[in-house]
């Protein structure tokens, strides 16, 4: 199957009785590449839809007098809008809450009403008297896709404060860490399109990238014609025919190799490297890029044709090993290959720089095989124990057939493992280290030491 198809998935779910009480349903499998984070309904999708009913408004009408007796003297202002509501400002605090407890009765929708419900809940949750629920298969899969890094969303009708309370004080713990982000109806209607359009742009994420799970075939087609892709969740498993539908997360394969977002703290790294080296002034007018492993087989590049100084979290994107892009919509420069080709040979080396110096382009275009430097104290920087160490970084022709190139430097790297960089000939260096700040620092104590022997040799060239 092509990873450039949009959607899923085998037609509704078919189920076939094995034995009487064994019911296996088909898998709704999607195509590697496909789905860049996973947006949620809350009620009927992730959690029973009694829960509400049965533990959050039963615990409300049964702590409501208390609560407001508990709470009365910071509680006068929504007190006070109860009773203007009401229409009863001479109201005691006993008619008031009899008159909060008849609007829940009549499931009003009421400010005032709601505002002291999510107080109490959250005092609920936060004494332990309840608990979110989250069905165990919900549980499984979101467990599964976070540690395989999928952005998870929630977009429920509930509060965003609500949600968190929910998932932070769930019957699985707090899921919070799990979570991305949260969408409320402050967003819009759930049973309309745009809100799917912001709420695909408030990810940054394409909408085709995104797959939506409800159990309300309105919301679901609301945002299949905003372009997500959509399953119903329905868990009495009378799916309608028209539909795609599951009837548990179970059902639901994502392959694993879908990391296409750079993990944020990945970026804020690469975007601090490419501060230090744009504004030292190594990468001029866009040139060089900066990568760092994400995982053994994906690597973070920087896209191509940014000025360094000003890279954002939207200039970085994940390729793998061949040097090929996870990430839809971007394109890495053909010195991704030179990147991918240190990884795959140097399994320590985390991170990697590419800056185009005046001192490297000179100096490589000046000496034959390698700049080889001795007798450096600048030279304990780059992990030597002693000014008396010698330094070498071999210096390779370069190319436009970044393929070769790349062989040859990891031909190269196979026998000296414990090079630190490679410079390409009138073109510039890459230098690399365990992690970003390692790689920096070498970068720095190079340069360092191609300005001094730049000088050196200089003043040599005009004493002679
Ligand atoms: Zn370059």
């Amino acid at each position: 199957m092509s990873v450039d198809m949009p959607v899923v998935i085998q037609e509704p779910a078919v189920c076939s009785v094995l034995s009487d009480d064994v019911v296996v349903f088909d898998m709704k499998t999607f195509p590697k590449g496909t789905v860049e984070a996973v947006l949620m309904d809350i009620e009927g999708t992730t959690t029973s839809i009694l829960f509400v009913h049965d533990v959050l408004f039963p615990y409300a009408k049964r702590e409501m007098q208390a609560f407001i007796a508990e709470h009365e003297t910071c509680l006068g202002s929504i007190l006070d809008e109860v009773k203007y509501t009401a229409e009863a400002p001479d109201a005691d605090l006993k008619e008031t809450t009899n008159i909060l407890l008849s609007w829940m009765e009549q499931d009003k929708k009421i400010t005032s009403l709601k505002t002291l419900q999510g107080m109490m809940w959250e005092e609920g949750y936060k004494k332990g008297e309840f608990v979110g629920h989250i069905y165990e298969d919900a549980f499984v899969s979101m467990s599964e896709w976070f540690r395989q890094q999928m952005p998870l969303y929630i977009y429920s009708s509930g509060s965003v404060q609500s949600q968190k309370l929910l998932f932070s004080h769930s019957s699985y713990g707090d899921l919070s860490p799990m979570l991305s982000g949260y969408f409320d109806t402050n967003i819009g209607d759930k049973k309309q399109k745009e809100s799917y359009v912001k709420i695909a742009d408030a990810m940054k994420i394409c909408p085709k990238s995104i797959l939506f799970l409800s159990d309300s075939i309105e919301e679901v087609q609301a945002a299949k014609e905003a372009g997500l892709q959509t399953l119903l969740l329905a868990r009495n498993g009378n799916g309608p025919e028209n539909t795609a539908w599951v009837r548990s997360f179970n059902q639901i394969q994502i392959p694993p190799s879908f990391i296409r977002t750079v993990p944020k703290d990945v970026t804020d790294q690469i975007i601090r490297a490419g501060k230090f080296l744009g504004d030292a002034k190594l990468c001029p007018a866009t040139s060089g890029n900066l990568s760092s492993r994400i995982s053994a087989d994906l690597i973070a590049i920087t896209v191509s044709g940014k000025n360094k100084s000003l890279l954002t979290q939207d200039d970085v994107l994940v390729v793998d090993l061949a040097g090929k892009a996870v990430t839809m919509n971007k394109t890495p420069s053909a010195e991704a290959l030179i990147h991918t080709a240190v990884y795959s040979v140097l399994p320590d080396v985390n991170a990697i720089l590419h800056h185009h110096s005046v001192n490297s382009v000179v100096l490589s275009k000046l000496l034959a095989d390698a700049f080889v430097t001795h007798g450096y104290e600048m030279h304990k920087a780059l992990g030597c124990h002693s000014h008396e160490s010698v330094i070498s970084i071999p210096i390779f022709d370069n190319s436009q057939d970044y393929l070769i190139l790349a062989s040859r430097i990891q031909a190269y790297l196979k026998e000296h493992p414990s090079t630190i960089g490679v410079f390409l000939r009138g073109h510039g260096l890459y230098v690399w280290g365990y992690d970003m700040d390692e790689a920096q620092k070498r970068v720095e104590a190079l340069e360092f030491l191609f300005e001094t022997e730049w000088k050196l040799r200089s003043c040599a060239m005009l004493g002679s």
